[in-house]
């Protein structure tokens, strides 16, 4: 089955590449030549992922699957959340991101956070389904690991010692709130 998914982050198209079956051909805009990205201008993770999905399930043929994802941190009031990608100013400039989570949470106790994921699928141009995934864990106060991307070098996740970007891939493929998003969507679309 062709899945088109409505990102250019290639992060992110990898990871998915790496967790759904062989039997997908995955593609994402960067393999559509010069296509113009939807502006999320939503206020929810549901919104942003909805906008997406739509205005590119207009132009392609077949399934489109869209993520919308980030960081939510309780004692920032749950920021930087939607505006994860553009926390620091610049659109997926992840090395600023990070240095701005590291000042905001300087000397602050309450370290708990989650990575949220929100996927929608649409065909034509139409809304045809959602799935959420969460993964709880804490943001600790020096980058750890180069591996993944985004904020997955501050980020511990629950029951474990390593940040995300120390983990395996595999580890991270295993637990991710993309991954628990992802598991939902390809069961929903191995049913049609
Ligand atoms: P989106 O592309 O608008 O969904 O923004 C996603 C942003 O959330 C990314 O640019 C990262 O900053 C952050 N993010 C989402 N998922 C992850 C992850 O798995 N690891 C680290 N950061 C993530």
């Amino acid at each position: 089955m062709k899945l088109t998914l409505a990102t250019k982050n290639s992060h992110k198209t990898q990871e998915i590449r790496e967790m759904a079956p062989k039997s997908f051909e995955i593609l994402d805009i960067n393999d559509l030549g010069d296509f113009p990205q939807a502006i999320e201008d939503g206020t929810t993770f549901l919104a942003n992922a909805t906008i997406k999905a739509i205005e590119l399930s207009k132009k392609v043929d077949g399934y489109v699957l869209s993520d919308d994802s980030g960081l939510v941190v309780d004692a920032l009031g749950g920021a930087p959340g939607v505006y994860s990608s553009r926390y620091a100013g610049t659109d997926g400039d992840d090395q600023a991101n990070n240095a701005k989570l590291l000042r905001e949470m300087e000397g602050v106790k309450e370290r708990s956070a989650r990575f949220a994921c929100v996927m929608v699928i649409a065909r034509k141009g139409l809304f045809l389904t959602h799935f959420e995934g969460i993964i709880e864990g804490k943001i600790i106060d020096t980058l750890l690991g180069s591996e993944g991307f985004g904020y997955d070098p501050l980020f511990i996740p629950e029951g474990y010692e390593q940040s995300f970007g120390e983990l395996a891939g595999e580890i991270k493929n295993q637990l991710s709130h993309r991954s628990r998003a992802l598991s939902q969507t390809l069961e929903w679309l191995g049913q049609q």
